[in-house]
């Protein structure tokens, strides 16, 4: 038996089989029993089928030969003995997961691609990646990725993780881990409420578990002190498990109305991309849809297929699922060369592991689609239509003024009289605007007093306001939710809506950590809206804290300079230990 040390952040002893995540690469590894080899392989020849097929959709699709042979080179890569063949190989070998096989087979042909001098041949490893990240999406079409994957793993398990990001943490299945354990031992500030909130054993600081336990080792982890035992002897099994405590299991807590302790009211719904997700949205408690990405509908088509009809059923069908709940649809949010290529992927981080970048600062968004007023209208046209179907929310995304919210109102009301012309009378609908660029926020008085509701886009807010390029590697650190010119802003944002009396929510990756999110009720925000996998966790935490103490907690936090300085503070404060009241 060996024994690892590191520090304890959240008390209990878990035993069970180690999955490694590798935040790195966004890729989950677990082993398989023999019985799921045939059916691992054969998941991998789907996804390259799919592959396949979407590749050739978008050769057909591109304007002439230069653009067409673009994707030649993924086209043959996708038949390449070396690449799904080889995969499937060491699935059989190692008896491992098929996103892990592809995973190993990729970091061996890019090592092979980086040796090479010819400037032509280093830049094939970008195709590669391309076709990796594509195969790897379409392993789990359709679905978030890990819960698929994690399906597949059988009970009880630990996470092995060399770092555990809130995004990724809040859309695991928490009813599969007895602990979790990570490399990182810094800023672990979320990772511990977390760990403590679902009441799951977990040790951090390891510095490299993920290389010394194979995946499928059974392993023990003592929360209490900070070590973690890899193939623990039977009897130490046996006295450990008569003595130590167990993980509790988080399950979605469906209480409706949500209340924190003290009795504050919250509103917890969905962001979500397609309408399939809708029925899990309501699954994991999701008051209603804070957030429709619609631009997804234009995924893999040309615009002129996504037609005023198409649309009307796709917004009037979600708006039935989701009856009486409220529904919010974005108009769409995309850009040029999206749009071009018909190729939107879905947004959320980790869903697939093939992410657009969404730092684009030009022809994007509602500017886009004031220039191209058509696609804008014929748009509106399909939500004027469709707000007899229930509680319609229309939101405008990436608004940077007020001209533009205006501009948008008026092709709003030329899409009504349109469908009035047609002897449609049209229902009443919300009209809103994300908060997402800083002038927009610093003008949210000025909007509020024009819409029904505000709603702040933390992700896009906080990369143009601290002007950091999350894709770009060397800056991607400074994207700081936490560093102090962002919760200015948004409790800017919060006193002007609640001046105006408009409601005010957040609908950004930050609001799905624990730690922030207590932070944010503690700024006075009361409705969110979260990738509906975290919904579960958010709902536990809410109702284990007071309302009054984070008041507190936020008003000390907005005092200090920096995100570190805030972080550490919120770790202390969020801990346990009471928050002296601010004098
Ligand atoms: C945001 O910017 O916070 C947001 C929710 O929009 P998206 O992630 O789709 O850009
Ligand atoms: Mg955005």
């Amino acid at each position: 038996m060996q024994r690892l040390r590191g520090i304890g952040v959240s008390p209990g002893i878990g035993v069970g089989r180690a999955v490694i995540l590798i935040q790195r690469a966004q890729v989950l590894r677990f082993s398989i029993p023999p019985s799921l080899v045939h059916s691992e392989i054969a998941r991998l020849e789907d996804a390259r089928r799919r592959s396949s097929e979407q590749l050739d959709r978008i050769q057909v699709r591109l304007p002439g030969k230069d653009l067409g042979a673009l994707f030649e080179a993924q086209r043959l890569m996708l038949v390449d003995p070396m690449l799904v063949p080889r995969a499937a190989a060491l699935v059989g070998e190692q008896q491992v997961n098929a996103e892990w096989a592809l995973q190993q087979v990729f970091d061996h042909l890019a090592s092979i691609f980086d040796s090479v001098d010819d400037p032509y041949l280093r830049e094939r490893k970008g195709d590669l990646a391309d076709v990796v990240g594509r195969l790897r999406m379409n392993l789990t079409p359709g679905g978030s990725g890990f819960r698929e994957v994690l399906e597949q793993c059988e009970s009880p398990c630990v996470l092995v993780a060399d770092e555990l990001p809130p995004s990724v943490a809040a859309q695991l299945d928490w009813s599969k881990f007895q602990a979790f354990i990570t490399n990182a031992g810094s800023r672990t500030y979320h990772t511990a409420i977390l760990a403590r909130s679902l009441h799951v054993p977990a040790v951090v600081g390891l510095h490299d578990a993920t290389e010394r336990i194979g995946p499928g080792t059974l392993i023990l982890v003592d929360g209490d002190n900070g070590t973690v035992s890899i193939d623990p002897p039977k009897e130490t099994l046996g006295e450990r498990a008569g003595t130590g405590r167990t993980a509790r299991r988080a399950a979605a807590t469906k209480t409706t109305p949500l209340r924190t302790a003290d009795g504050t009211k919250i509103l917890i719904e969905a962001n979500v991309d397609l309408l399939g997700d809708a029925s899990f949205a309501r699954e994991q408690g999701a008051e209603g849809i804070g957030l429709f990405r619609s631009e997804l509908l234009l995924a893999g088509r040309p615009a002129d297929e996504v037609t005023e009809d198409m649309q009307y059923e796709v917004y009037a069908q979600l708006l039935e699922d989701m009856r009486p709940a409220p529904v919010t649809i974005r108009t769409f949010d995309i850009d040029e060369d999206q749009l071009a290529s018909g190729e939107q992927a879905r947004s959320t981080l980790w869903s697939t592991g093939y992410e657009v970048p969404r730092s684009r600062l030009g022809l994007r968004s509602i500017r886009l689609t004031l220039k191209r007023r058509e696609l804008l209208r014929t748009q509106l046209r399909a939500l004027v239509r469709a707000a007899g179907h229930g509680h319609l929310r229309v939101l405008f995304p990436f608004v940077s003024g007020i001209d533009e919210l205006r501009e948008a109102r008026s092709v709003l009301a030329e899409a009504a009289r349109e469908i009035q012309a047609r002897g449609v009378e049209p229902r009443p609908l919300l009209v809103g605007v994300m908060i997402e660029v800083p002038s927009a926020a610093l003008t949210a008085d000025l909007l509020a007093a024009e819409t029904d509701f505000l709603t702040i886009g933390s992700n896009d807010l906080i990369q143009c306001c601290l002007a950091v390029d999350r894709t770009d590697e060397r800056v991607s650190h400074l994207y700081e939710p936490l560093h102090p010119a962002i919760l200015r802003l948004i409790r800017h944002v919060r006193r002007a809506a609640s001046r105006r009396g408009v409601p005010l929510s957040i609908c950004g990756e930050m609001a799905s950590d624990p730690a922030v999110l207590a932070l944010l009720v503690g700024m006075g925000l009361r409705q969110f809206s979260m990738t509906p996998a975290a919904i579960p966790v958010a709902q536990r935490v809410i109702q284990d804290l007071d309302s009054r103490d984070l008041r507190n907690v936020a008003a000390r936090a907005l005092r200090l300079g920096s995100a570190i300085e805030i972080e550490q503070f919120l770790t202390e404060s969020l801990a346990g230990s009471k928050v002296p009241e601010v004098e």
